[in-house]
């Protein structure tokens, strides 16, 4: 299996232009299952170099407002591919050829962050800060050869904030196109490996576009990963952009960076459908023949497997499930309307969590006794919290959508910040699932938002204070504390919520 750490098939087919190297039809047969789809804002392109020396000036800054248009169309080219978007490594299998969702260039994000949580839901899970231009989150290189990547500022506030809320969310931040002041800046803050998915060792090829000794030692102490870029203006030592580069010249990086840092530091990455790749390679149907290549340079078995996948998912795994971070961050405290509801009871009984997330409830539900059932259809948070809990609990997990799943008659059920994330549609359906399943005399306890709330356009279940009244006619209402405010999202951004925390004993 060959997963891959760049390709630019989406740009292509957007533009008009036919694939030059990716067949998806033909994927199977040589083993390509895939891997990071860029989703790039071109606004315009560079004159193409020919011949080295070269020295292109740095692209000018592209307005956020097209942008984001731009790589919005360029999702749903992505969306409607013979493709599988992955948005967890489990889903990452042989045999299919299998999507990350990857933005080259934040530009069409806001700076304030405010849609990085869609873009999440959406299915992206890796993010470029900046392609060869500044943004405002950084300063890209400028295509030059020779010459150094330490080219202008490092990364701006907005740039920091990026790389926090992507550790938090498990996003992938890449490295590739950024000057190395701001690599410096990500290696500093981040608390994921450092990943290049698309770039080569300056040692061999002094392109502004590849990585220094020093940035290589950086990326290989992280447990970061750089993914061998295949184009021959960066693979080469005299810069030159032609065809007629031998197999050898890949073969040559992957073993300096393989050497230098360790083997469990290199794979591929591609640049499939984005630059001229060498005559030989031709395209993922030449993939074999540099296997080949490799074999014979003496990377074969685990070696082998670690350059073509292995290191993939392994980054990956660590990046995607942010959990413990987000423990660290979130902290364990239980949320007050599950106190107010759980400390009524006189003994402890049965309680299904929905949505648990991360777990804040059902550990202090355990703590008191409780036997528990949680349910949240993130299979990570679900082991995460299986972990946590320790043996013996008395806890039961089940992976599903709440608004899909089914559980047994309880005398607490827990929905905190859960309900309102069930599409309207299906909202009624879900409530009456909710009152029926607690006990006469038992309890429910959680949030629902408010028609003030910032996200109330996004689709979220919405009530006013009068309908959430009324849905809660079933019940005696012990809690009723409907807040409006600016407060914190979980990756510590600033919105306006209006949300109604409420518990209750059924009559
Ligand atoms: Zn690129």
């Amino acid at each position: 299996m060959i997963l891959d750490g760049h390709n630019d098939l989406v740009d292509r087919l957007w533009t008009g232009k036919k694939p030059m190297h990716i067949d998806l039809a033909n994927a199977g047969e040589v083993g390509f299952a895939g891997g990071f789809f860029a989703l790039w804002a071109s606004g315009g392109r560079l004159e193409t170099p020919r011949h080295a020396p070269y020295s292109l000036p740095l692209d000018p800054p592209l307005e956020r407002e097209q942008a984001r248009l731009d790589v919005e169309e360029q999702a749903m080219i992505l969306e409607a591919l013979d493709v599988t978007i992955v948005k967890r490594v489990e889903e990452i299998v042989p045999g299919r050829v299998n999507a990350i969702m990857h933005i080259e260039g934040a530009e069409p994000l806001a700076p304030d962050l405010s849609d990085l949580e869609s873009w999440f839901q959406r299915g992206l899970r890796s993010i470029g800060i900046v392609w060869s231009r500044p943004n405002a989150f950084g300063s890209g290189v400028p295509f030059a050869f020779p010459g150094s990547p330490d080219t202008g500022p490092g990364l701006t506030q907005a740039g920091h904030d990026l790389v926090q809320a992507c550790n938090l969310l498990g996003i992938v931040v890449d490295v590739s196109h950024l000057n190395e002041a701001g690599f410096w800046d990500v290696a500093r803050h981040t608390q994921a490996p450092i990943v290049a998915t698309h770039s080569n060792a300056h040692a061999l090829c002094a392109s502004t576009r590849n990585l220094t000794d020093a940035q290589l030692d950086a990326i290989g102490a992280s447990g970061g990963v750089v993914g061998v870029n295949f184009g021959p203006m960066f693979l080469r030592e005299d810069g030159e952009i032609t065809s007629r580069t031998p197999l050898s010249e890949i073969v040559r990086h992957v073993d300096y960076i393989a050497t230098r840092i360790g083997v469990e530091h290199v794979a591929f990455g591609s640049d499939f459908d984005g630059v001229n790749v060498p005559r030989k390679l031709g395209g993922i149907a030449g993939l074999p023949r540099l296997l080949d290549a490799l074999r014979k340079a003496g990377y074969d078995g685990e070696a082998l497997e670690r350059i073509t996948h292995g290191n993939w998912l392994r980054v990956l795994e660590e990046t995607w499930k942010p959990w413990g971070r987000y423990f660290r961050l979130a902290g364990l405290d239980a949320r007050p309307t599950l106190l107010d509801a759980v400390e009524r009871f006189a003994v402890p009984g049965f309680a299904v969590d929905l949505g648990a997330g991360t777990g804040r409830d059902t550990l202090e539900l355990l703590r008191r006794g409780w036997r528990v059932l949680s349910i949240d259809k993130e299979a990570d948070a679900v082991d995460r919290l299986q972990e946590h809990a320790g043996e013996g609990a008395q806890l039961e997990t089940r992976v599903a959508r709440f608004e899909d799943a089914s559980w047994p008659a309880c005398d607490l059920l827990n929905a905190s910040f859960t309900l309102p994330f069930c599409p309207p549609a299906e909202f009624p359906r879900l409530w009456a699932r909710v009152v029926d399943s607690i006990v006469a005399g038992g309890r429910f306890a959680g949030q629902l938002f408010g028609e003030r709330d910032e996200w109330a356009r996004t689709g979220l279940t919405i009530h006013t204070r009068a309908e959430v009244e009324e849905l809660l006619a079933p019940f005696e209402v012990e809690l009723f504390d409907e807040f409006e405010g600016e407060g914190p999202t979980v990756i510590g951004k600033t919105k306006h919520w209006h949300v109604f925390h409420v518990a209750g004993r059924k009559r």
